[in-house]
């Protein structure tokens, strides 16, 4: 066996089992689709191989020659949808379907010229590179790329400049061998496929990497959701508080911390059900959803207690904030419940400190909470700032607004 015969034979291990690691992959809702149609261009692909061994030893037929050149600009489309469906950018069919049929007809065409020949090897490698070229675009088209999605955007750039390098190689190196059966001898196919097994085996796992990404920031995205009302749970808000906050002090902005809790809640639960109490529920989760801005992060932290943290806004803003809240809640009307019944709910709200953290803000804010539900529930509280010490220990740390 040549040195070239056995990257071949690697070829088509490698292809398989990326293949397959990308049906394993495709086990996972969001990168499913991709997954499956990468792990089709790798199967495609791993008749590339084959039909090398066999041209090497069955010798120079036409069609043998045209079909192992389409099975791998076949695999480079496949894997361009793949690529697509991964970035939910429309599949480029028509170009895919021009550069796919006019270089088929190229290579046929070209065969009756001289092996060695720079523009033969010109016209057989740059579809090749044209084919890479609309994967790259694809990537390019995404505007919320990532550095992980930029390094796979340069691996196929790579790849596909690689294919373009493939006939100024062969002139350094000393051509292609002066028939099919002789390519496998010569030091060009040895660097053409180390070179291919190269950059397969790096867009691979570029790809994994991004797909892998999607799948996990799923999974946290989950962890971090509260399945009835669909806000973050009490995980993800704390989560994505203590960030918020991080990044609010490094720009000098204030932050503000709101939280409620539905007031007799329990005699609701117990006069209309529980089911009835979920509604309600998830009708006060709707309701802090539409009220909130995009920036704003708004969690069920507890049974029937809500958070809302405020970016770039302060205690008097955040308090108008609880005010508009709690007074348009209650007086909405909630489905399944009688016409004529409302439920309110109490608010705390506090805004952070220099070096303060969300546990420490919600603690603050608690205590405002408690004394709002001490001063008869339905109002809205506010924690004074921490540094009034003798005042924050115990319900009379809040303030009646
Ligand atoms: P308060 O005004 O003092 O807040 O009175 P409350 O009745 O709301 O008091 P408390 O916070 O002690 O009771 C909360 C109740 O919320 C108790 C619990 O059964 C109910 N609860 C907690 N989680 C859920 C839930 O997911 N669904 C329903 N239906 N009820 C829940
Ligand atoms: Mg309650
Ligand atoms: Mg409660």
């Amino acid at each position: 066996m040549h040195g070239a015969d056995f990257i071949l034979a690697i070829n088509l291990v490698v292809a398989g089992l990326i293949a397959v690691s990308f049906m394993a992959v495709a086990v996972h809702d969001r990168p499913r689709a991709a997954a499956r149609w990468i792990a089709l261009a790798y199967f495609v692909g791993m008749a590339n191989p084959l039909l090398e061994f066999a041209i090497a030893s069955f010798g120079n037929h036409a069609w043998m020659i045209v079909l192992s050149f389409a099975v791998i600009l076949a695999a480079m489309a496949i894997l361009n949808v793949g690529i697509a469906r991964k970035y939910e950018v429309a599949v480029p069919w028509l170009s895919m379907g021009l550069v796919f049929a006019g270089s088929v007809a190229a290579c046929y065409l070209i065969l009756d010229m001289p092996r060695q020949s720079f523009t033969r090897m010109m016209i057989y490698q740059a579809p090749y590179f044209a084919m890479q070229a609309i994967g790259v675009g694809i990537i390019g088209q995404t505007k919320s790329r990532r550095l992980v999605d930029n390094v796979l955007m340069a691996i196929l750039s790579g790849s596909a400049l690689q294919f373009l390098s493939k006939p100024f190689f062969s002139q350094i190196t000393g051509g292609t061998g002066a028939s099919p059966k002789d390519y496998l001898n010569t030091g060009y196919a040895m660097v053409s496929q180390s070179l291919g097994t190269v950059f397969a085996i790096a867009v691979a796992l570029g790809l994994l990497v991004v797909l892998v990404r999607d799948a996990l920031s799923d999974a946290t995205e989950r962890s971090h959701t509260d399945m009835l009302s669909g806000l973050l749970n009490r995980g993800g808000f704390e989560a994505r508080a203590a960030h918020a906050i991080q990044e609010a002090e490094r720009v000098g902005l204030p932050v503000s911390l709101v939280i409620s809790d539905l007031d007799h809640f329990k005699s609701v639960n117990d006069t209309y059900g529980h089911a009835c109490g979920d509604r309600v529920i998830v009708e006060f989760a709707t309701f802090l959803r539409s009220a909130v801005a995009e920036h704003h992060l708004a969690g069920r932290i507890g049974g029937e207690e809500f958070a809302v943290l405020l970016p770039a806004t302060n205690l008097v803003a955040a308090r108008l904030f609880a005010e508009g809240a709690r007074s348009t809640f209650a007086t909405t009307a909630i489905e399944g419940l009688p016409a004529k019944k409302r439920v309110t709910a109490s608010f705390g709200v506090a805004e952070s400190t220099p070096g303060e953290t969300i546990t420490d803000l919600l603690r603050r804010a608690d205590k405002a909470l408690y004394l709002a539900k001490e001063s008869g529930r339905d109002c809205v509280k506010i924690a004074p700032r921490p540094d009034h010490r003798s005042k924050v220990d115990g319900p009379g740390a809040a303030v009646s607004v």
